[in-house]
């Protein structure tokens, strides 16, 4: 949920320096300028919009006395399209007032039609309690809005299902508990007049195409009780809404993307660390199982850690109010205490202003340092991200963001944090050692101009389809018709599962076989998840899907729960049990792995005469073998362990390119340095599809190889992580030109001699990152997209 006015500051201290004058002293530092570019964000000012006219004065009043004097244009806007009829998406900024565009059309079709229903769905119960708060404090007649969750105790169910008409509830709880229920929601599906998906870009991969189906379920009931809801979606802003949302309920969705809501101007600078000579010192990793001579090559940036560290420091020294975003708790203290030695060491005392914001504090304590900051007592704060904060914590003179946070939506909504309206703020992102970090600071219009990142899903993926056609079924036999709705390769699904036994036909339809219902996890992935459980207590922390367990909970694997540090024990595979205690080495853990892989068949592909683009299914081996230990303040491998896992088996979805070896030659490349030059483009191709789709690293994996028994050619393969594919190797594929340009600028903009983790190295390579050859992989991208068609 988000207010829907600009949030405001009244207390605080003097103003600072001016943004641009803090940025100029800030770079003259060192001896070269970080700074890869400056993008002043200029304050808008609002748009407001007359409240629509079908909108009853009994709600703007309702409104009114909440401090919503009117709305701003674009939720004018997508209110209208809704209470039109039309399914609408609403993809804007963080603090744009989402909610309003949701609640006009839906509480003034409650108030109008005294029978009506709404159904409300966000990710998490915590922002539905916030939001049933904001529907309440409305005070409408006749509303009766309530959260249904896990905890809403049993004594309450009845009275919700029979009285709310404005009901709050997640995907989890709609799968679990209402669909399978439907015979006591009969009443309210009947009704059902609008559903609200709030937050819908979380809805992603494996996961989302779960929702995906669940949705589809619930269109279904609606349709047997009668009821064709208005759906209304709101989203961050993102690559193509449209597409996503329409994928995600299964119907034509309009996007309205116009932010209208006023912002405070931020000077937004673009950070890129230093190179360090190489061998100079702790920095520098040594590759381990490398036997080569190629360790003297190694090549790093200082650390964004250190880097955002001095520059907390001297925007303290100036006076000025600075939150620092950091991805792990231990780095928001080794950020919190480097920044304090160095101000100690300027003026003794000083270093007293700067703090770690901690997990594990309670929440009166965080809102109290929040407080600190807010009111300049504290000048200097390092955090691990957003969410934890107060909503309260806004208005700041500067924001360090160290290392791309994964996409637009979070970063925007950690440089958010900045600025007021009527005085200008500071943002700085500092890259780390990652391509995509690399990319991003280099080619600024793909922060600032249009976003291209989406949000993926693959509602076809048959392990997600047919699990949730078993739970169709259950709830009401398949009909013919019914197929139809879940989509491409439902047919298939259906006739798998007869055959298991699952299902029964007959003439009316696909039955459900056996009196207990399907388990169905939403966020699993057919394999059974690990549970991870801390010894000494017996706590349950939480689930990992099978597939990621080998690679973040082997033994030794730190572990991060809610930014609270844990390392792993044991992991027990038959039990399906990680076994952690608390600690806070000063290390983090990375998995490795080797990869075996066979192309099953192909779906689509484009024949660019030297050079084949292809999507296909790809049965993948894969085996963590190994992991390395780095210290967390620097980045110098520790050392790497050895680990006994089993291999894994995946059918998966995969996008792959080949190249004929006489293109190789003409480009230059040559017979030799075609396995590095593959690999170094198949590390920085992996490091850049998150700029086309919202996934991180974990999500996908590749192989590359000189020449693949299957396409007798050199080729480079990316797959989905997933089982059935998640939907990221198909953006891929959709992207292919736009995805391997920005490979091949990242690589060729990366200022080191030979290849760094900042280009073409990958943390998670199998092969310790050997061979690579980072001019070589120019090449054969240059090939590649001399011939691939825009
Ligand atoms: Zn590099
Ligand atoms: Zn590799």
């Amino acid at each position: 949920m988000e207010s829907s006015s600009a949030a405001t500051v009244s207390a605080g201290p003097s103003p600072g320096p001016a943004p641009a004058d803090l940025l100029r002293r800030l770079r003259a530092r060192g001896a070269a300028d970080p700074v890869t570019h400056v993008e002043r964000v200029p304050a808008r000012p609002g748009v407001p919009a007359p409240w629509p006219s079908w909108a009853p004065p009994e709600l703007r009043a309702a409104f009114a006395r909440r401090g919503v004097v009117a709305p701003w244009q674009h939720q004018a806007q997508a209110a209208t399209l809704a209470y039109e009829g039309e399914h609408v998406v609403v993809a804007t900024g963080t603090a744009s007032g989402k909610s309003l565009a949701y609640q006009l059309p839906a509480l003034a079709t409650l108030l109008a039609d005294p029978r009506a229903t709404v159904l409300y769905l966000a990710p998490t119960k915590a922002l539905a309690a916030d939001q049933l708060r904001a529907v309440a404090a409305l005070e409408l007649e006749g509303v009766r809005p309530a959260c249904y969750d896990g905890d809403t105790p049993r004594a309450e169910r009845e009275w919700i299902r029979r009285h709310s008409r404005f009901v709050l509830t997640n995907p989890d709880m709609l799968h679990h508990g209402v669909l399978p229920g439907h015979a006591q929601w009969s009443g309210f599906l009947r009704r059902l007049a609008y559903v609200v998906i709030d937050e819908c870009h979380t809805y992603r991969g494996v996961f989302g195409s779960h929702v995906a189906h669940v949705l589809r379920r619930l269109r279904r009931q609606c349709a047997r009780f009668g009821s064709t809801p208005v759906f209304v979606l709101a989203s961050a802003t993102s690559g193509d809404p449209s597409t996503a949302a329409g994928r995600l309920t299964g119907l034509p969705v309009t996007a309205v993307t116009e932010d209208a809501s006023p912002r405070g101007g931020v000077t937004f600078a673009l950070w890129e660390p230093p190179l360090l000579p190489p061998d100079s010192g702790p920095s520098t990793p040594v590759p381990p199982q490398s036997t080569g001579d190629h360790d003297d090559l190694q090549q790093v940036r200082r650390s964004a850690l250190r880097e955002t560290a001095d520059l907390l420091a001297d925007t303290v020294a100036e006076g000025v109010r600075t939150l620092a975003f950091v991805r792990s708790r231990k780095g928001a203290e080794v950020v919190a205490a480097n920044a304090r030695r160095a101000l100690d060491d300027a003026v003794p005392g000083l270093g007293g202003r700067v703090a770690a914001y901690r997990g594990g504090y309670l929440r009166e304590e965080r809102r109290e340092l929040e407080r600190a900051l807010l009111h300049g007592d504290l000048l200097g704060l390092a955090s691990t991200n957003a969410l934890e904060l107060g909503v309260d914590l806004v208005g700041l003179d500067a924001v360090l963001i160290c290392g791309y946070p994964g996409t637009r939506a979070s970063l925007w909504q950690q440089a958010g944090r900045a600025g007021r309206s009527g005085q200008e703020a500071l943002a700085v992102l500092v890259a780390r050692d990652d391509p995509l970090d690399t990319y991003l600071v280099h080619h600024p219009e793909a922060i600032f101009g249009a976003p291209v990142e989406a949000t993926v899903l693959d509602p076809a993926n048959p392990y997600v389809l047919a699990p949730q056609l078993a739970c169709a079924a259950f709830e009401a036999p398949l009909t013919p018709a019914d197929l139809a709705l879940f989509g491409d390769g439902a047919k298939e699904a259906v006739d798998q599962l007869v055959a298991a036994g699952a299902l029964r036909q007959r003439p009316t339809g696909w039955y459900w076989r056996h009196r207990e219902r399907p388990e169905v996890d939403l966020r699993g992935e057919g394999g059974a998840p690990v549970c991870v459980v801390e010894s000494s207590t017996g706590r349950l922390l939480g689930t990992v899907d099978g597939g990621s367990s080998h690679f973040l909970l082997h033994s030794g694997a730190v572990y991060l729960h809610q930014g609270v540090s844990y390392v792993v024990d044991d992991l027990d595979l038959a039990d399906g049990c990680a076994l952690v205690h608390a600690e806070e080495p000063d290390w983090s853990t990375h998995a490795r792995d080797v990869t075996d892989l066979s192309v099953v068949s192909v779906r689509s592909y484009v024949d660019a005469g030297p050079v084949g683009m292809f999507l296909g299914e790809v049965d993948v081996t894969s085996q963590v073998v190994s992991y390395q230990r780095r210290r967390i303040a620097t980045g110098e491998v520790i050392d790497t362990r050895p680990l006994d896992l089993p291999a894994r088996e995946l059918r998966t979805v995969a996008v792959w390119f080949t190249l004929s070896p006489q293109s190789l030659t003409l480009a230059g490349v040559q017979p030799a340095d075609v396995p590095g030059a593959l690999h170094a483009a198949e590390h920085a191709a992996i490091g850049l599809l998150p700029l086309m789709a919202t996934c991180d690293r974990w999500d996908i994996g590749g192989l590359s190889t000189a020449v693949h028994p299957d396409t007798e050619a050199p080729t480079v393969f990316v797959y989905d992580g997933h089982p059935g594919g998640a939907g990221f190797a198909e953006r891929a594929y959709g992207t292919a030109a736009a995805w391997l340009r920005a490979t091949r600028d990242a690589i060729a903009e990366c200022g080191c001699e030979s290849g760094c983790p900042s280009c073409v190295q990958s943390p998670k390579c199998g092969n310790g990152n050997n061979p690579l050859s980072k001019p070589d992989a120019i090449r054969v991208l240059d090939v590649v997209l001399a011939n691939l068609p825009e």
